[in-house]
């Protein structure tokens, strides 16, 4: 059985999954702590990164190369965009971009660096074992593209601007990063968000209110796909 790697960005995006965990060793390495632990007879490394696409990008990678973890999954909380995203909904990514990645002014579009690609798509297999869980949980999950950026987007007009260059159902700020490191190394991969807030104005107040009961939402949900994974 494959090593999993759960992947947060923020110590309440871990909390729940160590708690459901219960024993594990916290190792140092490169600024974060990782916690190793075996589940149902699967080895985990669990660990947030820190805000944004840097530090994501920093932890993903060291949860496959050093760590060894050959499946990612990453639980969190996100700005909806998609008005059929409420407070506590979850989204499953299809696929992601960044939606700060600009060099337009040289004819490319958003998102879009030259050997790159706007979108990097997440794994079928991963996406299909989540329809199952959302079935047997009698959850209504909904797919769609999340864009990424380096900023707490809290504005209308920027929302948009991401919808217009993206058609983005969801933002937040590190699952574009981690889908470049994994698709670059070749490991599946599964973002998975409950929605915090809807980005707009009230969206630091919302997020405040939201994000603890939220990232545990989250974090429930990708302890069943753990199981999932481990019983195919
Ligand atoms: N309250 C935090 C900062 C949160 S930043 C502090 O003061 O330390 C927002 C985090 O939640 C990021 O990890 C991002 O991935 C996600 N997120 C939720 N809503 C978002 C939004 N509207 N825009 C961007 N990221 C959002």
């Amino acid at each position: 059985m494959k090593k999993i790697a759960i992947m947060g960005a923020m110590p309440e995006e871990v909390a729940p999954i160590l708690k459901k965990i219960g024993t594990y060793k916290t190792t140092e390495y490169a600024g974060n702590k990782y916690y190793e632990a075996t589940y149902n007879g699967v080895e985990l490394v669990v660990a947030y990164s820190k805000i944004g696409k840097v530090f994501s990008t920093l932890t993903a990678t060291t949860m496959i190369e050093h760590f060894s973890c050959e499946v990612l999954l990453f639980s969190g909380v996100a700005g909806g965009i998609n008005p059929e995203l409420k407070i506590g909904d979850l989204i499953v990514a299809t696929k992601l971009s960044q939606h700060d990645l600009d060099i337009t002014v040289f004819g490319h579009p958003m998102g879009y660096v030259p050997e790159g690609s706007v979108f990097v798509e997440t794994d079928k297999d991963l996406l299909a074992l989540s329809k199952e869980v959302a079935d047997e949980l009698g959850k209504n999950v909904i797919e769609g593209v999340i864009a990424t950026g380096d900023q707490f987007v809290h504005d209308e007009k920027v929302k948009a601007n991401i919808v217009k260059h993206f058609n983005a159902d969801a933002l937040e700020m590190e699952g574009g990063s981690v889908a470049v490191v994994c698709n670059a190394l070749n490991i599946p991969f599964f973002i998975l968000r409950a929605i915090s807030d809807t980005a707009d104005t009230d969206a630091s107040f919302s997020f405040d209110e939201f994000m603890e009961s939220s990232a545990i939402i989250s974090a429930e949900f990708i302890m069943k796909m753990v199981d999932k994974v481990i019983s195919k």
